[in-house]
């Protein structure tokens, strides 16, 4: 195992618009941070399309184009970028211990958490074993290969209405399987998917198992009726699964406070954790908003509180040795 040795002002985990954000404050504050990308560099703007709601682009904006431009606003701030998942992390003492991919450990004075959240699965052993034969979180990536088929998409969220959206440029048909008879989507999402003539919903229903062919790609799904338990197979060439998000907190398990649902917990209207000098921002610590723009602010927010932190206990080295 690797040990640098040199002790960081800050080391941001995460680099999607929380940890971005906080990269371009630290780097300006004159802090160096060091921030650990993931193997998943970027976080979910990676994988949406149009982003109609971050300010300042009229006109929308891709998201990883979002992600890069703040990416090289980071790097104009000499932040130094590692690649490479946290797979442990040290919160017991400072300065902080934080491992990547269980081979080379930095360690820090401060620690930004901006891990963010991840796409949920149902659950099924199908969709993990067709995952990628037809079994998809991402219509962004795989919507393309549905040209002209049918698909199901999963969910009644803000995530299930655009990935309905977006897949009716492809598909023949899009169904949207939802558990209840109302969707959880914002009014002008919604609006949105019941004008598509493309798609069309199946309300009160549950995926209870996905269906392979002789080609080992998905033909269909069994829907259960929550209320009735009733089965009924229905046709289909892929399903996206668009349910929610859970955060990626793992290496913090019993390291710090998390919520029930594994949130990371911040004091109110500041991104302190209970750990002194540990700070979180984005999607990994709000199960509520969860958009780029919000990320974004409690990234700043989160530099801004390790900065005071570091001055109020003297510990900024202006360097990285
Ligand atoms: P979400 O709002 O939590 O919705 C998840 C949906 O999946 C809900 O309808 C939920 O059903 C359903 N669900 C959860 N677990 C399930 C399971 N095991 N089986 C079947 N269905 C299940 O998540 P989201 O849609 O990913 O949105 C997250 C946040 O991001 C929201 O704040 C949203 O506004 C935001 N977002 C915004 C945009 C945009 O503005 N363009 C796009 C995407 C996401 P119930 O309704 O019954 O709970």
């Amino acid at each position: 195992m690797d040990t640098d040795n040199s002790v960081h002002n800050v080391i941001i985990i995460g680099s999607g618009p929380a940890g971005l954000t906080a990269a371009i404050y630290a780097g300006r504050a004159n802090l160096h941070p060091v921030l650990i990308e993931g193997t998943s560099a970027g976080g979910q703007l990676m994988i949406t399309t149009d982003v109609e709601n971050y300010p300042a682009f009229p006109n929308g904006i891709q998201g990883p184009e979002l992600v890069l431009c703040m990416k090289k606003q980071a790097q104009r701030f000499e932040t130094t970028f590692v690649s490479g998942d946290v797979t442990s992390v040290d919160l017991s003492k400072r300065p902080f211990a934080i491992t990547v991919n269980a081979e080379a450990t930095y360690l820090a004075q401060t620690l930004i958490i901006a891990s963010g959240a991840r796409a949920k699965q149902i659950g099924l052993p199908a969709e993990r074993r067709l995952m990628g034969r037809g079994v998809s979180a991402c219509a962004t990536c795989d919507g393309f290969f549905f040209r002209d088929k049918e698909v199901v998409v999963v969910g009644g969220g803000d995530t299930a209405m655009e990935e309905a959206i977006f897949l009716t440029r492809f598909a023949t048909q899009v169904a949207v399987v939802h558990r209840r008879d109302r969707l959880r989507a914002s009014k002008i999402m919604q609006e949105r998917a019941f004008q598509n003539p493309k798609i069309k919903f199946l309300w009160n229903r549950e995926v209870s198992d996905i269906v392979a062919g002789e080609a080992g790609t998905v033909t269909g799904v069994i829907l259960k009726d929550p209320f009735t338990g009733e089965m009924a197979l229905k046709k289909t060439d892929g399903v996206f699964v668009a349910i929610g998000h859970e955060p990626d907190t793992a290496p913090f398990k019993g390291q710090m406070a998390l919520d029930e649902k594994g949130y990371i917990i911040t004091q109110s209207g500041n991104t302190h954790t209970n750990i002194p000098g540990v700070f979180a921002c984005g999607d990994v610590q709000d199960p509520v908003y969860r958009q780029a723009v919000t990320a974004a602010g409690t990234g700043c927010m989160a530099a801004m509180d390790a900065e005071r932190f570091l001055e109020a206990s003297d510990h900024s080295s202006g360097g990285c040795s």
